[in-house]
């Protein structure tokens, strides 16, 4: 029997993307296909989704939500069976999903992702548009209210909710006043429901009122609940223990291929490895970096944030430079870090090139031309640059949280001689242990050259599809039905 499925996520790839949770929406909906549950993805309407599929058909109607008219509409693109909150007092806005041009988060995200997730709770338990569902995936705190709808407000039939956190970090707090406005009782300020140190938590309703929580990762599964990785809520997690699991996220091979990847300046796979120099040329030429054919190149791309360990990064590379190394790197993010890679450029001409902003075709060619791939993380729930790394023969270099504990296998001696490593790992939050990663890789990379094909060869030969993730997602989805029969 197929299983159906609404998928509530605030971006999508191609649709809009800002990070991870975009490329997983975006890519696993064809793996559960496969494994018989239909989804139907839900998402805002911002002008580039509105775009993308224009005038399509009207399945639900809304005079008055959270401050004005809005339309559910329905459509197919990239093979995405799309549904699409056309509110434009909420999403009609040009820039980014979350800031607005200040770059500080909309004043009003609560009313935008509250609505969202009224509208989803409507439509999933069959209230609007006549698509009842059977499980609702509602990634993120964007989504998270979902569950709180449907438990103070419930539809005749009530979906099995699955809350999916990409990550904790991002926690959805807002001033408790805005209960109402959002259209939710009074006495959802509890600390059994919303309330959290006094605000309000759209995250923490989506733990509340799930059925079950997941994650991206088995480690991070287990590191956020603890006082350490937990951010808060490892009591409220830990406390439904049982509920929480760790689903490692895919990659879409079509998307990142090496082989057929049309943004590289010479397209290659495992059996020819030495193609690789002509991407890594074209890199250093596009980044300005020296034409030094076996200079140890390390690239990155990622938000530039101190989750994502760079100001580590920057500390460490002078070093790293002096004996020869070569940086790549694309990102934005803090502009702090942004200048202190900027600086770092101008300091090092020759030898870091570093492109501030967001460019999806920079993003492939740097995991095409360098040699590693740096990942410094404080945490990282999946993380998905160190998978595309494996796929295309850079070989990450990663701390040892999260998913990077999960994908990458060090390459310390035992490894080696086995046969299995695929990078290297140090423990997080060290500036000295991060220093003696790198330089454990820059010397296997100049000493040991077979070694250092082994582990490409190895990375690029990992199962990172999403088939496995889909399974996994598929028995959690008809365990809750079962459940519920
Ligand atoms: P997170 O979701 O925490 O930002 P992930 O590694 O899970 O990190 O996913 C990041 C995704 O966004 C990857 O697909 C990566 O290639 C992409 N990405 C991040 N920053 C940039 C950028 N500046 N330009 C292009 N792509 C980027």
């Amino acid at each position: 029997m197929p299983l159906s499925l609404l998928s509530i996520a605030s971006e999508v790839f191609p649709l809009v993307k800002t990070g991870g949770l975009a490329d997983v929406a975006g890519a696993l909906p064809a793996a559960l296909a496969v494994e018989g549950v239909q989804v139907l993805t839900f998402i805002p309407g911002y002008p580039a989704v509105l775009s993308a599929v224009g005038e399509a058909a009207i399945v639900a109607e809304y005079p008055a939500l959270m401050g004005g008219a809005a339309v559910v509409r329905r459509a197919h693109a990239y093979g995405l069976d799309l549904l699409v909150l056309d509110a434009p007092h909420l999403f009609a806005r040009d820039g980014n999903p979350y800031l607005g041009p200040d770059g500080k988060d909309w004043p009003d995200n609560a009313l935008r992702f509250g609505a969202f997730s009224r509208v989803a709770a409507d439509l999933a338990g069959g209230r609007r548009g006549n698509l009842a569902v059977d499980v609702v995936q509602a990634h993120d705190w964007q989504a998270a209210l979902t569950g709180a709808y449907l438990h103070y407000d419930p539809p005749e039939h009530r979906p099995a909710v699955v809350t999916t956190i990409h990550n904790l970090a991002f926690q959805g707090i807002f001033p408790a006043y805005l209960l109402g406005p959002l259209g939710l009782p009074a006495d959802a300020f509890s600390v059994d429901a919303l309330e959290y140190y006094g605000s309000i938590s759209f995250l923490k309703a989506g733990v509340v009122f799930a059925d079950r929580i997941t994650t991206v990762s088995p480690s991070y599964a287990a590191e956020i609940m603890t006082p350490e990785g937990g951010m808060g809520f490892e009591g409220l997690l830990a406390g439904r223990s049982s509920d929480v699991s760790g689903i490692l996220n895919g990659i879409d091979p079509d998307i990142w291929d090496p082989a057929r990847d049309p943004h590289l300046a010479v397209p290659y796979s495992a059996a020819d490895l030495a193609m690789r120099a002509g991407n890594k040329r074209a890199l250093q030429s596009d980044l300005g970096l020296d034409p030094v054919p076996n200079a140890f190149l390390i690239g990155s791309v990622g938000r530039l944030t101190e989750q994502k360990g760079m100001d580590m990064l920057a500390a460490v590379l002078p070093n790293l430079i002096a004996r020869g190394a070569q940086l790549a790197l694309l990102g934005s993010g803090d502009p702090l870090l942004e200048k202190a890679f900027g600086a770092l450029a101008d300091h090092y001409p020759g030898r870091v090139g570093a492109r501030i902003g967001y460019d999806e075709s920079l993003a492939h060619r740097i995991e095409a031309g360098c040699d590693a791939f740096v990942m410094p993380s404080r945490f990282e729930p999946c993380g998905l640059t160190q998978m595309y790394a494996l796929r295309y023969g850079a070989v990450p270099i990663v701390s040892r949280v999260g998913g990077l504990a999960d994908t990458v296998i060090d390459a310390n001696p035992y490894a080696l001689e086995q046969g299995v490593a695929t990078g290297f790992q140090f423990p997080a939050g060290s500036h000295g242990a991060l220093a003696g990663a790198l330089e454990r890789a820059m010397s296997l990379h100049a000493e040991e050259p077979e070694n250092w094909a082994q582990l490409q060869r190895n990375g690029m030969a990992t199962d990172s599809s999403w088939s496995v993730a889909a399974k996994q997602y598929a028995n959690l989805f008809r365990a809750l039905v079962a459940k519920r029969a």
